[in-house]
């Protein structure tokens, strides 16, 4: 092959990276991040664990839609008070326990916010718009804006993050396009510019329909893995 055959193939094969991988990195301006298994680490089996210690073990109930959608789906679309919370979860669960064992138990899938996380957040807003979305409710709230309280001297998310959402704010849960929508008019996005990071294939499929551009970050791979010096990584596989 003479030289300018190669030299010519040799700038498709940089230009085709430049289009697959640095382009799309490149146009990136603003991130939203998921919170629960991209910022903080969970593990909601340890709360099912807490719930058998009470006398719990109708496992098959956890499968119903009258759990997810009527007191989980309820709980975190800001429908139902806590109050109201707890007594349903109780009588759906069958066990005697009072307010503060059942709110330990509901917050023992949370684990802390790992300080590098927080640092490399902080980073990534040198650089980029950054926002939090995030299906929760008001018992996990509590627990880890006291967290980011008084390990980290931030009064709230909102100092953290240029701006954070909350299902039981919005009345929204994730994957509905509205609650995507709405972050979107709200700071005026453009979606092309815009990634969108969570663990959850439903989400990530809700959220590309909307034109987002998304990275799914799949155990066990950490934030820490997809940013370097406050930027995402020049070869994420953005989609
Ligand atoms: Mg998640």
């Amino acid at each position: 092959m003479c030289k300018k055959t190669t030299d010519f193939y040799s700038f498709l094969s940089i230009y085709y990276f430049y289009l697959l991988y640095i382009k799309d990195q490149m146009d990136i301006k603003n991130i939203i991040f998921d919170f629960g298994g991209v910022v903080l680490d969970i593990d909601p089996q340890l709360t099912i664990n807490e719930f058998v210690k009470f006398g719990f073990n109708d496992f098959d109930k956890l499968m119903t839609s009258e759990f997810i959608d009527e007191i989980i789906g309820k709980f975190e679309r800001g429908i139902i008070t806590p109050e109201v919370f707890r007594t349903k979860l109780r009588t759906f669960l069958e066990i005697e326990i009072t307010d503060q064992q059942l709110d330990d138990a509901w917050n023992s899938l949370l684990f802390d916010i790992p300080k590098e996380r927080i640092e490399i957040i902080e980073n990534a807003k040198k650089n980029y718009q950054i926002f939090l979305l995030s299906n929760s409710n008001e018992i996990h709230y509590d627990l880890f804006v006291r967290d980011l309280q008084l390990r980290f001297g931030y009064h709230e998310f909102d100092e953290l993050f240029h701006k954070a959402y909350f299902s039981f704010d919005l009345h929204l849960l994730k994957p509905n396009p509205e609650i995507y929508e709405f972050v979107i008019y709200q700071h005026g996005l453009v979606p092309e510019n815009t990634l969108f990071i969570d663990d959850k294939t439903e989400n990530i499929e809700a959220a590309k329909k909307l034109g987002l551009k998304t990275y799914q970050l799949n155990k066990p791979e950490r934030v820490r893995d997809i940013f370097k010096d406050g930027k995402l990584v020049s070869n994420l596989d953005i989609r």
